[in-house]
């Protein structure tokens, strides 16, 4: 594989701008203007006519009103034949760039998806829109995909999706050459990127693209974030001509919320039930112990919880996975083998019981809220276990030095988001190079914590540890330092002799909870580092100067519950429903409930009907009449005809 020499950040249009929030609302509140019917881009057989507007398509395909952010320079570009590199992120609007010119470009818009079930979803999705999608896999039979195959090569298709796998075969590139392909996206790009976390070597094979379909322009979409990647993909890609879309990775619709941990499962319950009863979300957890025992707890408490995790039977997992992408409200807990390309859009929640290894880690896990841009949480409970545990992780990895010092900087930047007394956002778009304003929208915006000086505990704290290991050449975890500062009466205590300590007892001013929150704050700066099996405590390169008493040591106020008062009002506003009036809100439960029993019929997830934010809008502007309906966000042509009048009973029915 050759790799380019020009650099591909030479044209990058980088998009500096922090995308103001109201650009991702559904555009004017829900409302449009009517469709010109004069100017209708499809022709009576329902296919797009070539060359058609792609303002028109957008608008009669999908129902939306106008293209957001890069969207239409994107779609420009590749209609006009060029190649593209887009990072967006999730919820970011991808698809769109690669179906519109799959639909107004002459030919079949190939797109390569690394998971069976997204593209299940995917062509759902389309075909709802009145779209001719298929896919080929290996979960049809031979005559089923005989049929896609003769489709296509009749010109019947307007988007085909296929496994990287797949398209690698032989067989495969000698069907596509029979027919005509518009453009091929390839999606989860960074999949091809070795180091990255969800390297798939079927990807490699895909830099030939341009030699097997000469003159088809070529996309490459991820929601990977960091430049390293970024170059990684254009190179193993080839794509050293495409233009580069960067957009902003801010989320503006997820809340951030980290609260310290003290009972996670309880903390977690509590915050379930202080979402909208009934919202899906995902519990991250790290080992698969941890998540059989939080989803039976969760169970226990009447939550709807189902567990996932990579020693799962495999069609335990397909049938969980398939439960929480079909149904309303399920919670699925989960190690991080659940999720990429879960495409569900109305995750409202995502909570980690357990801190990530990075900010990468947990900016992708927590991405997976709110994708249709709707009021969403990301919560954690992290705690002091958490940095011993990810301590001994990275101890205890086959990695040489270099690799650990890796993994031990990925924990700090980590754990400097956990104890940040600024704004979370800032602090996680920071870590991707991005500068924004104090966003509002994070725990610590909503209630600003309170500091205390923790200068003289942090200094019992080092010296107790100075004085064990220069008189006795001992070390020891938190909880039994803890003890002594505490000046408890363990039976350990007594057999070290370590009552007759100088500072035995010398931090009985303090509770235990205090301690650990000191301890937790000391690790996240530099001052103490834990090392070994144990986590055992001692002094890292920044104590010096607390000893001396020249550093500051501004410390975080814990606060449990931080959900407590305001920030509680805008975190159940994270249900759809909660942002309506209480009026509309009957009706938005009544549109949702239908909603429900048509997508059980039709076996596909209830998005693929109709998505929430459409609903909300139903539920706010209460069209009365099939051409009312065109002026509500996500309701296409297709979807007009095939939900219009039952749509206007269930709001008659409402009064
Ligand atoms: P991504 O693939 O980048 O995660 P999607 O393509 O799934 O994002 O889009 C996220 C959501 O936004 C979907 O519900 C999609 O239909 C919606 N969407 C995309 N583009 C627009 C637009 N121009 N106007 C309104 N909604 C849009
Ligand atoms: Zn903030």
């Amino acid at each position: 594989m050759s790799s380019s020499s020009t650099d591909p950040y030479a044209d990058v249009v980088w998009d500096d701008a922090v995308a103001p929030p109201d650009e991702w609302a559904p555009p004017e509140d829900g409302w449009m203007p009517p469709p010109d019917e004069s100017s209708s881009p499809r022709r009576a057989s329902g296919r797009v006519v070539p060359g058609a507007d792609p303002v028109a398509v957008l608008r009669e395909v999908y129902g939306y009103a106008a293209f957001r952010g890069d969207q239409a320079a994107i779609i420009d570009q590749v209609v006009g034949g060029g190649d593209a590199v887009v990072l967006m992120p999730t919820g970011g609007g991808k698809s769109v760039t690669y179906q519109v010119p799959a639909l107004v470009r002459e030919g079949t818009g190939l797109v390569v998806s690394p998971l069976i079930a997204l593209m299940h979803d995917q062509v759902d999705a389309l075909r709802a829109n009145g779209v001719r999608a298929a896919y080929l896999n290996s979960t049809q039979t031979p005559p089923e995909r005989a049929d896609v195959e003769r489709a296509y090569a009749n010109g019947e298709l307007d988007m085909l999706y296929v496994a990287p796998e797949r398209l690698n075969l032989a067989q495969t590139t000698a069907l596509l050459r029979r027919g005509r392909l518009s453009v091929i996206a390839i999606d989860e790009a960074h999949c091809v990127s070795q180091w990255g976390h969800d390297f798939r070597p079927d990807y490699l094979a895909l830099g030939d693209l341009d030699e097997r379909f000469p003159g088809v322009p070529r996309m490459a979409l991820t929601a990977t974030a960091t430049r390293a990647t970024h170059r990684e993909l254009t190179e193993r890609l080839r794509l050293p001509d495409a233009k580069h879309y960067v957009a902003s990775f801010d989320r503006p619709n997820i809340q951030y919320r980290i609260e310290p941990k003290v009972e996670p499962r309880k903390q977690l319950v509590q915050f379930i039930r202080s979402q909208h009863e009934g919202s899906a979300g995902i519990v991250y957890a790290l080992s698969r112990k941890s998540v059989d025992q939080t989803a039976e707890y969760l169970r226990g408490q009447g939550i709807d919880a189902l567990a996932y995790h990579a020693g799962l039977d495999a069609s335990v997992r397909a049938r969980h996975q398939s439960r929480f992408l079909r149904e309303d409200g399920v919670v699925m807990v989960a190690t991080i083998a659940f999720g990429m390309g879960i495409d569900k859009p109305d995750v409202r929640f995502v909570a980690h019981i357990d801190m990530p290894k990075s900010v990468e880690g947990y900016y992708q896990e927590t991405g997976r809220a709110g994708r249709d841009g709707e009021p969403s949480v990301a919560w954690m409970a992290y705690g002091l276990g958490d940095v011993v545990q990810q301590r001994r992780l990275i101890d205890a990895s086959p990695g040489d030095r270099t690799f650990k010092m890796r993994l031990g900087q990925h924990l700090d930047a980590m754990l400097a988001l956990c104890e940040t007394v600024g704004c979370r956002r800032q602090n996680l778009l920071g870590y991707f190079g991005e500068t924004s304003e104090p966003c509002g929208n994070c725990d610590t915006c909503l209630q600003a914590p309170e500091t205390w000086d923790g200068l003289v505990p942090a200094q019992k704290l080092l010296s107790t540890i100075v004085r064990l290991q220069r008189e006795r050449g001992q070390a020891y975890g938190a909880g039994h330092l803890v003890d002594i500062l505490r000046g408890a009466n363990t039976e350990r205590i007594v057999r070290f002799g370590h009552e007759r300590l100088a500072t035995y007892g010398i931090g009985a001013d303090l509770s235990d909870q205090d301690w650990r929150s000191v301890i937790r704050q000391l690790l996240a700066r530099g001052i103490l580092v834990a090392t070994g099996e144990y986590g055992t405590l001692a002094l890292g390169d920044a104590a010096a100067g607390v000893l001396r008493g020249e550093t500051d040591v501004p410390l975080r106020r814990d606060v449990l519950g931080r959900g407590g008062s305001r920030s509680s009002d805008r975190a159940r506003k994270a249900a759809a429903s909660e942002a309506l009036d209480p009026a509309d809100r009957d009706l938005f439960e009544a549109l949702r409930s239908w909603r429900g029993g048509v997508a059980r019929e039709a076996g596909v997830p209830a998005y693929v009907v109709f998505n929430d934010a459409t609903l909300r809008a139903l539920a706010e502007h209460r069209p009365a009449s099939v051409d009312a309906l065109d002026g509500i966000s996500g309701i296409g042509a297709k979807k007009r005809e095939a939900y219009g009048e039952a749509v206007l009973e269930v709001i008659a029915a409402a009064g």
